[in-house]
């Protein structure tokens, strides 16, 4: 039981949507609803229950889950207001004053003295002094009250007390809601039941990998000074190319992106309209218009001139209007459907009176500028080594596979620069070049990268839209894509896994079929085209894990992937603390203990992703990277987390140490031997 569960999410297969609950169509005509403001808001959810129904309703939660002293957990997620009111009846609300504050459960003595067993006790040392992290379970279950009393090298002592974890209604065990500060290097833990049940343990060290290589002096890095969109990941992949051809290859990637583009559309009260070309290709250019024309007993007349469509609406013989929107679409389509098509406003009737409208531009809504090419965008991937036949051990590394994870690309830059321009001068960087073989892909989904950094900075999916007409009114426009990262084929939702969504507009949409995207083509092409990779990094953001395979359950009987055998476990484990311990190094960072583990047993089931593909169909030893992690608060004694797009001077540090990890794998797949 090495690693209890930080959370506990079942992600339902349940399909609701946020639209569903929209309000109907605007009754004036003019510029289209815009889509709802959302933020980065920490929630509050009162148990593991409801955070099942949460995830339910496709909301876009981030991988920070919290667990609280109170038994409650703390969840960062992308909402609206609106989407956060509707979640209110389930409890959920925004997390306000720390959860040590308020009063926790008061759990039932155990009637007999429990017998209590420590599976793991362990300190760190942070930037900010020592930490204690302790894990243990009682024959009385998570009923148990259960406190640490930990004493120092140096003398002093203290005592945390613990709280019960419970998944699926199984008890996992107690454990510190989140590592404590204590005033000392913690050397032996007891820890006490009210039940009357004791056991004591000596405290280790975290994450006491292997050293990484001292650096020689005039080793270089910091090659990072900004985030960068994709246009700018792609000019330096070729730059360090001709700078180091003997030690480089550019592979443009197979499968071209759909295209940092998008369909023009205006709205017209419950009418909305879609140009068939892309905005880019013409479909900015369209304009229509809604006349009322001002006379007794007209007909319903659509007509177009150029790019100019007119729309004359019916009147009766009054003079009033009586076209419905149900009339005006079909005239819509009969009279200019060789330029747009016209549909109903998500679920409109149709049934009303359509009102005139002004000439209104069609528009992509794209702000990019315009050398931000609106074409298909081809992936580069930079690969790296003095042997690139092949015969070395291969390194894949992969980022922003989730747009929004501004932080991402630049670990991979940072580690292509140190390797590069380290290789003249520093033994340890040429051992790792001589003997591995590297490919590094900064950008994974670049449309959704330009997206994020241009449109709609919590984009995470990639930018093509699979959503139906009813879903595809402009005001939606930023919940379509696939999340790339559920979109492959193993544990799939098609498989009947769990973690994935089926609805278009969910943040985890999973795209119409296994691998319909060329985002993870490419991924998946590049692990089949090079058999010599053996190890694989997906590096993502925020929240500090790191983990690996199994990364998937089914939703019948929560049946995980298969477990790796004890032999590759203890691998993957004890290179996690090797790498730890090289981000560690940068400056003071830790991964916490229960943070490192399988993604199944650390955050929760995510159905289709990229790592278990890799280890299950190719046998490479896959790992995610969520660089950011929380800090530490003296303040208000809480941790804190980064978010997707940190002030960049944090940005910055996080690429640095992650890019020490990144190396420190390298290193790992330069000693690595097929058993
Ligand atoms: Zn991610």
């Amino acid at each position: 039981m090495r690693g209890l569960r930080a959370s506990a999410v079942v992600l339902s297969l349940t399909i609701t949507t946020f639209l569903a609950a929209s309000p109907s169509a605007p009754a004036a005509a003019g510029a289209p609803p815009e889509p709802e403001v959302t933020s980065l808001v920490t929630i509050s959810v009162p148990d593991t229950a409801t955070l099942e129904k949460v995830v339910a309703t496709g909301a876009d939660l981030t991988e920070r889950v919290r667990p609280q002293p109170d038994g409650s957990i703390q969840v960062d997620a992308v909402l609206s207001e609106g989407q956060l009111a509707a979640l209110a009846p389930l409890g959920v609300e925004k997390a306000g004053a720390p959860a040590a504050q308020k009063t926790p459960k008061t759990p039932k003595a155990a009637a007999a003295a429990d017998q209590i067993v420590i599976e793991r006790a362990v300190w760190f040392r942070t930037r900010d002094g020592y930490f204690l992290s302790v894990e243990a379970t009682s024959s009385a279950g998570p009923t148990a009250t259960l406190s640490a009393a930990w004493r120092g090298r140096g003398g002093a002592s203290g005592t945390v007390p613990m709280v019960p974890y419970t998944d699926a209604g199984a008890y996992l065990g107690h454990q510190l809601s989140t590592p404590a500060p204590v005033a000392d290097r913690p050397s032996w833990v007891t820890v006490t039941s009210a039940g009357g049940g004791t056991a004591q343990a000596r405290v280790k060290e975290w994450p006491d990998g292997e050293r990484p290589d001292r650096t020689i002096p005039g080793y270089r890095k910091d090659f990072i000074t900004q985030y960068m969109p994709p246009g700018q990941l792609n000019e330096r992949v070729k730059a360090l190319h001709r700078q180091f051809p003997q030690l480089t290859d550019v592979i443009a990637l197979p499968y071209l992106t759909n295209g940092y583009r998008r369909h023009a559309q205006a709205q017209f009260g419950a009418v909305v309209v879609t140009s068939l070309a892309y905005g880019s290709e013409g479909g900015n250019d369209l304009a229509m218009e809604l006349v009322d024309p001002g006379a007794q007993g007209r007909p319903l007349q659509v007509t177009v001139n150029g790019k100019l469509i007119t729309v004359s609406l019916a009147t009766d013989a009054s003079g009033a209007i009586t076209s419905t929107a149900a009339q005006v679409i079909a005239a819509v389509n009969a009279g200019a459907g060789s330029l747009v098509k016209a549909t109903p406003y998500r679920t409109d009737n149709g049934q009303g009176v359509v009102a005139p409208a002004p000439l209104t531009q069609l528009s992509d809504f794209l702000k990019a500028p315009a050398d931000v090419s609106r074409e298909p965008a081809r992936v580069l991937a930079l690969r790296i080594g003095a042997h690139r036949d092949g015969s070395r051990t291969g390194v894949l590394a992969y980022a922003q596979e989730h747009a929004r994870e501004w932080v991402t690309p630049l670990v991979t830059i940072e580690t292509a620069e140190r390797l590069l321009r380290n290789y003249a001068r520093d033994p340890a960087t040429r051992r790792l070049l001589q003997r591995t073989d590297i490919f590094i892909v900064p950008t994974v989904n670049p449309d959704g990268a330009n997206y994020s950094f241009y449109d709609y900075n919590f984009q995470r999916k990639n930018m093509t839209n699979h959503c139906p007409a009813a879903q595809a009114d402009p005001a939606a426009r930023n919940s379509w894509g696939v999340d790339v990262n559920r979109n492959y084929a193993v544990g799939s939702l098609f498989d009947g896994y769990v973690g994935a969504s089926a609805n278009c507009l969910s943040g985890t949409y999973a795209g119409p079929g296994e691998h319909s995207e060329p985002e993870s083509r490419n991924v998946i092409w590049l692990a089949r085209t090079y058999r010599n990779i053996k190890f694989a990094m997906n590096v993502h953001s925020y929240g500090g894990y790191f983990m690996w395979p199994p990364g998937a359950y089914q939703a019948a009987g929560r049946v995980t992937l298969p477990r790796p055998t004890k032999a590759q476990e203890a691998y993957f484990l004890r290179s996690a603390r090797t790498i730890e311990e090289a981000i560690a190094a940068e400056r003071g960072t830790v991964t916490w203990p229960q943070q490192t583990g399988p993604v199944t047993d650390v955050l929760y089931s995510a159905a289709g992703n990229s790592a278990d593909e890799l280890w299950y169909d190719f046998g490479i030893f896959g790992w995610d990277f969520e660089v950011g992690n929380d800090i530490w608060n003296p303040a208000t004694r809480t941790w804190e987390g980064v978010g997707f797009q940190p002030p960049f001077e944090e940005g910055h540090k996080e690429a640095l140490e992650y890019a020490s990890g990144l190396i420190a794998m390298i290193g790992l797949a330069a000693d690595y031997r097929a058993p």
